[in-house]
């Protein structure tokens, strides 16, 4: 195994969200309403995707519906 490059500055990484459209093969499952977002060839819609930290150290990641995300009252900040 790799050891990770250690960081000298004492920043701590912050959960962050991002805006991306859904692709085809998505296989991910909104972590607000647990429904499948689902690739549509007729629209292009869209997904928030959070690299989600705790303590500073990344955990896992979620992704939303657009709506969803908004709905949730944007968890992991507002997405770029
Ligand atoms: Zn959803």
């Amino acid at each position: 195994m790799a050891t990770k490059t250690k960081s000298s500055s004492k920043k701590s990484w912050k959960s962050r969200a991002v805006t991306r459209l859904i692709e085809a093969g998505s296989m991910v499952d909104c972590s607000y309403c647990n429904e499948r977002v689902k690739f549509q060839a007729r629209m292009r819609a869209n997904q928030v995707i959070c690299n989600v930290y705790t303590k500073g150290v990344w955990d896992r990641v979620e992704h939303f519906h657009e709506d969803c995300y908004t709905e949730a009252g944007s968890p992991f900040g507002d997405p770029e």
